[in-house]
């Protein structure tokens, strides 16, 4: 095989004795899953941010960013359910540029992945214990789940990775509920057909394992915005998208219909400031229609503790290296706005 052998074998199990949680946090996180869940089943009325950095290429950046979201969260909190974003292992379009903190944990260096494994274990485990607050990561490697399926406390399953019939299964033996997004190119059936198959049991190969999976009811869909065959960005978070949306989850019978609408990406075409109209556009669309209300509960918003976004070195603490985020002032007015408006 024509794959260089660069470390010994990595064993998930001894991984995972690295950042381990303590009793208490552990106990935290057990409450927030469980509030979580009914979140995501209807019976928690709140409506759930997940809200954060596009990636998370600074450990103290994110930890004073996740401070600052707790002490929000705890003013909103019969309204609003909040979920950092630590995305700590970004998809590349072409496979060029920074792949995330498992990849490069120390911006200033190359690639360390062992180094990587730790990092992201102790960024997820300390914003548990030193906010309160538990995280969501994007599954970009399923076979890397193990790394972190003990930490978080929601999953993505990105736009690049829907269609493959390998995150799908996955997806089905997720404990967390598990956010799919909708392919680059906007197609719905792609996404409902995911959150089909994670819906159900799944019968595979995994980790070298015969395995079955439990299926995750709590798997729900996320709308992106898309790229069209000439490149250019559209949105899907209108009226009559969401419309659509809801009809093809009537027809396919899901459990626990919820829709999250994606704030930035190729919804904003990565204009970031875009997220705030994006948002109180929702909100109106909620109002205006109560199946809507019904069925859209969440936002994902990127946001960091600066504006916009800067080169890959990273110089500026609390700036996004990778997609450009809406700073901390805007994002605490936006929020407040949400508990207003909601
Ligand atoms: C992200 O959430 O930062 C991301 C990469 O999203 P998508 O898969 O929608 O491009
Ligand atoms: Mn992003």
């Amino acid at each position: 095989m024509a794959f260089k052998q660069l470390s010994e074998m990595v064993d998930l199990v001894e991984v995972k004795q690295v950042s381990v949680l303590a009793k208490e946090a552990k106990a935290l996180k057990d409450k927030r899953d469980q509030e979580l869940e009914n979140i995501i089943k209807g019976v928690d009325r709140r409506f759930l941010l997940l809200i954060g950095p596009c990636s998370a290429h600074d450990e103290e950046a994110v930890i004073e960013y996740a401070h600052r979201l707790a002490r929000l969260q705890k003013k909103v909190a019969d309204k609003i359910f909040m979920v950092p974003r630590v995305y700590t292992n970004k998809p590349r379009t072409n496979g060029d540029g920074y792949k995330g903190l498992l990849h490069q944990p120390d911006l200033t260096s190359g690639s360390n992945l062992l180094n990587g494994i730790l990092a992201v274990r102790k960024l997820h485990n300390r914003v548990i214990t030193e906010t309160g607050l538990t995280t969501a990561d994007e599954m970009l490697y399923p076979e890397n789940l193990g790394i972190v399926d003990d930490l978080v406390s929601y999953i993505a399953v990105g736009a690049r990775s829907v269609e493959d019939q390998q995150h799908r299964f996955v997806a089905s033996g997720i404990d967390q509920p598990t956010g799919l997004k909708n392919p680059t190119n906007g197609n719905l059936n792609i996404m409902f057909n995911a959150l089909y198959a994670a819906q159900q049991k799944q019968e595979f190969l995994f980790n070298a394992q015969h395995v079955e999976s439990s299926s995750n009811p709590l798997a729900h869909v996320i709308l992106r915005g898309l790229l069209n065959e000439y490149g250019d960005n559209r949105p899907n978070y209108y009226y009559e998208d969401l419309l659509k949306t809801i009809s093809m989850y009537e027809e396919g019978n899901f459990k626990n219909p919820m829709i999250v609408i994606d704030t930035n990406h190729d919804n904003s075409g990565k204009q970031y400031l875009e997220q705030v109209r994006i948002v109180k556009q929702t909100l109106i669309n909620r109002h205006w229609n109560e199946k809507v209300a019904q069925f859209v509960r969440g936002f994902m918003i990127e946001s960091f503790l600066e504006d916009g976004r800067q080169d890959s070195e990273g110089k500026i603490f609390g700036k996004s290296i990778t997609d450009p985020c809406l700073g901390w002032e805007k994002t605490e007015k936006l929020v407040n706005y949400i508990y207003e408006n909601i």
